[in-house]
């Protein structure tokens, strides 16, 4: 029977395919086939465990007190016999060369097998031995799940084609199932303005998040619908559910050919008013794909993607190639490097850099203040980045400032960078431009002294909501409380705008709200010029551009910025634009 799911929905699309599960919360132990050449590695995985809990209990054993009854360490005893008994460390083993199985789900097999045979035995003593055999062969599974960096990757070589359906979803992961091709998306965890989710629409990939229990609906395998436009799903859908949404596919097929019209168009207003539409760019695999795009540059590149999924730092080198070919890419074009922006939901596993998680990450060494932190880190990326200024018009662009102790910082980094090039004779851009993003209200607060310290601003509204509503981005049970109309976020953002205005410094929006339609009548009212978005979504944002008219937008954007009940902004903002 079909099944409603309902979440957020995070991208445009539809996506239908067979379900796969993953879930990290408990000890769900999946199944998938090893290739032949790597049997041995994971034989030697399987073995590290082994060794590893019986380290555990040895430890466990030695730190019994003297004076406790002996029973207690015979108990230890017996888990430790267990773990050598070649029934758990030998025959796991063979399953492992003979099948080809994973080593948690040989382990499992082998746990199944005993306690089949424990559970027809009449003795009641004996039959307690089964609850020692699912001890021990939790501990092992614990061990083998913890380092799951190869499981992991077995298991998403199967999302090729796949609606993968998670418990949770970390950009890397994300990454990762990308790259091996899987068609859509649903997580229990996180919210539409999440990395993770964020990263999904840059590359077109539908997904719902935020759907509890998720993984505990949906079977293995069976067929499921995603719908991100309206942030359902339906698993085991019936035919006229797969017609009804083979057909939706379609529709937005048609759409796209129309939109694609609108290509090597100028987005200008009905009343003349130029815009300049800037794409997103999260990975450095998209460079080539969005190059034939139609975007005026780059607003955000987002560099963090290139230090995930490895445990050694890029060095300035590496950074400056993938730099220089994301210039000559867009040649003639302005392309915005952001520098690293780790920390909270971002995370990088590189074995070099201490774990600065603190108790509260989104509020923590973030961004800048991570990148201050950690010189090694921060210092090759500046380098790479002025260096690739040479090949054209490039803007360094800092994420998360909030106070001008941290420009006068950044600045001083600047000139050191510029002075080790020029001692070493490296060519770089003398003037090349610097950017502050507006994130933290405390930055739009402040935003003249940033707009007379920096070349340009960019409103990163993801953050800016985020801290200006004290609403954690990522959490679905404050998703309710995340809001882009909240006259709070309109008022720093027309602060932002208006500054811009008054010293004469460039003031662009690279955050959500930039790409998407429902906001572009609001922002052309609040006076921006510059958006930059998920390449997806340029077209569209076009499309309603250049049937605005912009000097009635702003008479009408006055008036609703006094408004502070939430229904009117939203019924004012629906009615932006029409006379
Ligand atoms: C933002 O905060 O709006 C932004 C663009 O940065 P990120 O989403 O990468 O935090
Ligand atoms: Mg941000």
């Amino acid at each position: 029977m079909a099944l409603m799911l309902n979440g957020a929905g995070v991208s445009r699309g539809i996506a239908i395919g067979p379900c796969l599960v993953i879930r990290r919360d408990e000890l769900e132990v999946l199944e998938y086939a090893i290739p032949r050449a790597l049997i041995d590695d994971e034989v030697a995985r399987f073995e590290y465990a082994i060794k590893k809990a019986q380290q555990q209990l040895n430890q466990v054993r030695q730190q019994i007190p003297v004076d406790t009854s002996p029973e207690i360490s015979a108990f230890i005893d017996t888990h430790l016999l267990m773990i050598e008994d070649d029934a758990l460390c030998r025959v796991p083993i063979n399953l492992i060369r003979r099948q080809q199985y994973n080593a948690e789900w040989a382990l499992k097999l082998q746990r199944d097998a005993l306690v089949t045979v424990f559970d027809v035995m009449d003795d009641p003593y004996l039959k307690t031995r089964r609850d020692d055999v699912d001890h021990v062969v939790k501990r092992i599974q614990r061990i083998l799940l913890s380092h799951q960096e190869q499981a992991d990757d077995a298991i998403f070589q199967r999302a090729r084609g796949c609606v993968v359906v998670a418990d949770e979803l970390s950009p890397a992961d994300m990454l990762l199932m990308y790259q091996r091709g899987v068609a859509g998306f649903i997580s229990e965890d996180g919210a539409p303005n999440s990395h993770t989710a964020i990263l999904a629409r840059s590359l077109g990939v539908p997904a719902v998040v935020g759907v509890p229990d998720a993984c505990r609906y949906v079977l293995q395998n069976e067929q499921l619908i995603v719908d991100s436009r309206f942030g359902t799903a339906i698993a085991s859908p019936d035919d006229s559910a797969l017609t009804f949404y083979r057909h939706c596919i379609k529709h937005d097929q048609s759409r796209i050919v129309a939109l694609k019209m609108l290509k090597g168009l100028p987005a200008v207003s009905r009343d003349g008013c130029a815009i300049h539409l800037m794409m997103n760019i999260e990975l450095a695999d998209e460079i080539e794909l969005n190059k034939k795009m139609d975007a005026d540059g780059v607003g955000l590149f987002r560099t963090e993607m290139l230090f995930m999924n490895r445990t050694e730092l890029p060095d300035e080198e590496e950074q400056y190639q993938i730099y220089a070919k994301l210039m000559r890419a867009f040649k003639g074009c302005p392309v915005t490097i952001r520098t690293l922006d780790v920390g909270a939901d971002k995370h990088i596993n590189v074995n070099s850099l201490n774990d600065y998680s603190g108790s509260n990450p989104a509020l923590g060494l973030r961004a800048i203040r991570l990148s201050f932190k950690e010189p090694q880190l921060f210092l090759p990326q500046l380098r790479a980045i002025l260096r690739a200024s040479a090949l054209g018009e490039l803007r360094m662009m800092v994420p998360m400032l909030s106070g001008m102790r941290e420009v006068q910082q950044l600045y001083r980094l600047i000139r050191m960078c510029k002075a080790v090039l020029k001692e070493k004779g490296q060519r770089f851009d003398v003037a090349m431009k610097v950017g502050a993003m507006i994130e933290v209200p405390a930055a739009a607060i402040a935003a003249s002294a940033f707009a007379r310290a920096f070349d340009f601003l960019s409103i990163g509204t993801n953050d800016l909501i985020q801290y200006t509503l004290a609403t954690d981005r990522m959490d679905a049970a404050v998703g309710h409380l995340y809001d882009p109309l909240h006259p709070a976020v309109l008022h720093l953002i027309q602060m932002t705008i208006a500054a811009g205005e008054q010293h004469g410094t460039p003031v662009s929006m690279c955050g959500e709200m930039a790409g998407d339609p429902e906001y572009t009548a609001l922002l052309l009212g609040m006076g921006l010029r510059e958006f930059s978005m998920a390449a997806s979504m340029l077209l569209e944002v076009k499309d309603i551009i250049n049937d605005s008219d912009v000097s009635l937008l702003s008479r009408q954007v006055s008036a609703l910025l006094d408004l502070d009940n939430p229904d009117e902004v939203i019924a004012a903002v629906g009615a932006l634009g029409k006379a």
